[in-house]
């Protein structure tokens, strides 16, 4: 936890011939890494890179859910379990779980590539594995969605984080 140790680490990636343009998923990983630097900065108190601890980033998982458009079911809704409900519900959006998890790895990369040490990487905490392996059982149980069955080559789940 020494920030003066943060110094320039080589790239753990086999360098390649010339810098190919960010891809979508470069580009994504940056906005991530931006709206995450910026939720630091409004945190009350404020809070420095250096100090955040797993259990920070898990209360930026919760506070994304207000953004999310993933409709969960509460336990006593008529359409929990249902994939497909005929009628709108009072049940809050929430961000999908597939969503988070490409957004912890992609964050668990940004802070590595932006001098962060693999060994007090945040976004790597235990604490996150399962809070995600928790989302991810219930939100398929109100879903009534099996994460499995449901691989679509369309799972480039990106996410739309309306942050400002
Ligand atoms: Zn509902």
């Amino acid at each position: 936890m020494e920030p003066a140790t943060w110094s320039c680490r080589p790239d753990p990636k086999p360098s390649t011939a010339s810098a190919p343009p960010p891809s979508r998923y470069e580009s994504q990983k940056r906005r991530d890494w931006n709206t995450f630097l910026q939720y630091l900065r409004h945190h009350k108190p404020p809070l420095a890179l250096t100090l955040c601890s797993g259990a920070h980033v898990l209360e930026f998982l919760k506070y994304l859910d207000q953004f999310g458009k993933t409709k969960v079911h509460v336990t006593t809704c008529f359409f929990f379990g249902h994939s497909d409900p005929t009628s709108p519900c009072a049940c809050p959006h929430k961000q999908a779980w597939g969503s988070l998890d490409s957004l912890i790895g992609r964050l668990r990369a940004a802070f590595e590539e932006n001098g962060g040490r693999p060994d007090t990487n945040p976004f790597a905490a235990r604490a996150i594995r399962m809070y995600l392996r928790e989302v991810k059982g219930s939100q398929a149980k109100a879903r009534g969605i099996t994460y499995q069955k449901k691989r679509r080559k369309a799972a480039v789940t990106t996410v739309r984080l309306d942050v400002d």
